[in-house]
């Protein structure tokens, strides 16, 4: 998955320092991302330090930081083509980066008075100076879903909107006052009619595309399989075996992983 960066180790202490020459630079323009021509990031000592550095994460020595490359022969790209980016540890920093540069963005003024916030030096926050609110970055719950029925095949659906057309399974986000199980029984029912039980907690994911932590579930529905989709959610839904070809994401995803653990039957 996308967060599998070993050997390489990511270090998101809040243990802000001084740039070295080779830690690397960061830049975003909207949902795009500055790149050297040669689509490669662009290292402390390519670019003059007469600019602000913001310091995000470390991976192993390495750390990366926030900064403004407009000024600079860059090419923009999509910030999703990080998803398959090569060396992969690169691809993940990129993504990561992304939601702490649009949390940011986001959090530049006070929501109760107004006043313009400032970065904390102690911690990973905005702070107002005039009412000392603490804003943290924001990380949304959600829930994917594979739900198996009594002939042990998965229910794999196609969202009604959206880039992504391939099979996924059921998602949803945590709506308040819920536990993440109460998600997964909710999110299914509502998007299928399906009365789910037999949670088992699989692993979870972080994915910055959309400041998610996605929580993997398997479970199951006895008897009655019948789907009825919300359509405004899913525009397919079917039940498939182990040995059918399913045409999901890439390697990056948890939904891609949950798909194949249970094509290789560890699932049932
Ligand atoms: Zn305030």
């Amino acid at each position: 998955m996308i967060q599998d960066i070993a050997p390489h180790q990511f270090h998101n202490e809040f243990e802000p320092r001084e740039p070295h020459s080779n830690d690397f630079l960061l830049s975003y323009h909207g949902n795009n991302v500055l790149l050297k021509p040669d689509h490669t990031f662009f290292h402390y000592d390519e670019v003059s330090s007469s600019r602000s550095f913001t310091y995000l994460f470390r991976i192993d020595d390495t750390a990366f930081y926030l900064t403004d490359l407009t000024d600079q022969n860059t090419i923009s790209m999509p910030f999703r083509f990080a998803r398959s980016y090569e060396p992969k540890f690169l691809g993940f920093a990129c993504i990561t980066g992304w939601q702490l540069y649009r949390w940011y963005q986001e959090n530049q003024y006070c929501g109760t008075d107004g006043t313009k916030m400032i970065r904390d030096e102690k911690e990973r926050a905005m702070r107002c100076p005039t009412c000392g609110q603490l804003i943290y970055p924001r990380i949304n719950p959600a829930v994917i879903v594979a739900v198996i029925n009594d002939h042990n095949q998965i229910l794999v659906t196609k969202y009604a909107h959206g880039p992504y057309q391939k099979y996924a399974l059921i998602a949803g986000y945590a709506e308040i006052g819920e536990t993440i199980e109460q998600t997964v029984i909710r999110e299914t029912f509502e998007e299928t009619g399906l009365h789910v039980s037999d949670l088992k907690y699989f692993k979870s994911q972080p994915w910055s595309f959309s400041s998610t932590l996605l929580f993997g579930y398997t479970c199951r529905v006895h008897g009655d399989c019948r789907l009825t989709l919300q359509k405004e959610e899913l525009r397919l839904g079917e039940w498939k075996d182990r040995n059918e070809e399913i045409d999901s994401m890439d390697n990056a995803s948890l939904t891609s992983e949950m798909i194949r653990m249970f094509k290789e039957g560890k699932f049932d």
